[in-house]
């Protein structure tokens, strides 16, 4: 029995600042049935608060609990491990986030923790900074490596251009990947909400992100575009 639907975001409930028809409908019957659906989401350059405001002014119920994003984890990650060092390469929002964390953020020469997250302000500069870092790092750990996502213009680079820019030019890998398709989010929600892993339907529009989490995580999806044409469809299939 599904009991938590994870909820992908671009792309399946917004393509940038515009509501894909049905969504909200269909996210209202899927809480009428009692399902708790989770927003779970790649995006590293904003905290889960505005998320969780955009997707009010949109008209879907939203707080901050409901929205775990690789940029969350993040921020989790380094706070539970106690992570000295650390570097953050990424927007200038969530750097702040950081420091209402009290993460030792350093300079790059001194980083032993690298973090990468998605900076659309990204540029020569920033990635002269997160190659000197990546050369100290002990432990890279990045967002995702997205390759393109989709905004209301068209398709646009994602953190993935960031993470193969420092990790091409420096011969580095990276340790730890914190978004889909890796399942830290899966992890984190089981373990927050009780949810065992067949009782968690991935609902998104991306195979190698969205169905491939869900997959290594031994859970159920539906792929947008295959499985179903839209949100819209998704709750009959619930
Ligand atoms: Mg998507």
């Amino acid at each position: 029995m599904i009991k938590s639907v994870i909820l992908d975001l671009d792309g399946t409930v917004y393509e940038g600042s515009r509501l894909i028809n049905g969504a909200d409908i269909a996210i209202a019957e899927m809480r009428d049935k009692g399902i708790k659906v989770i927003f779970c989401t790649n995006n590293s350059s904003r905290p889960v608060i505005d998320i969780s405001n955009k997707l009010n002014s949109m008209g879907i119920d939203c707080n901050e609990e409901d929205v775990v994003s690789s940029a969350f984890l993040a921020i989790r990650y380094a706070v539970d491990n106690r992570l000295e060092k650390v570097y953050f390469c990424g927007s200038d929002r969530m750097k702040d986030e950081f420091m209402r964390n009290d993460i030792d953020l350093c300079k790059p020469e001194e980083c032993r923790n690298l973090i990468i997250g998605m900076d659309t302000e990204y540029d020569y500069k920033k990635m002269t900074y997160g190659v000197r870092a990546a050369l100290k790092a002990k432990n890279i750990i990045i967002c995702n490596e997205d390759r393109l996502y989709p905004t209301e213009d068209g398709m646009m680079p994602g953190c993935g251009a960031m993470v193969s820019s420092i990790l091409s030019v420096t011969q580095k890998k990276y340790d730890i990947i914190l978004g889909k398709p890796g399942t830290a989010m899966m992890s984190f929600i089981s373990k927050k909400y009780g949810f065992r892993p067949e009782e968690m339907m991935v609902i998104g529009d991306t195979e190698t992100s969205d169905v491939a989490m869900a997959n290594a995580y031994g859970s159920p999806s539906l792929l947008v575009g295959k499985d179903i044409r839209s949100l819209a469809d998704s709750p009959h299939k619930l």
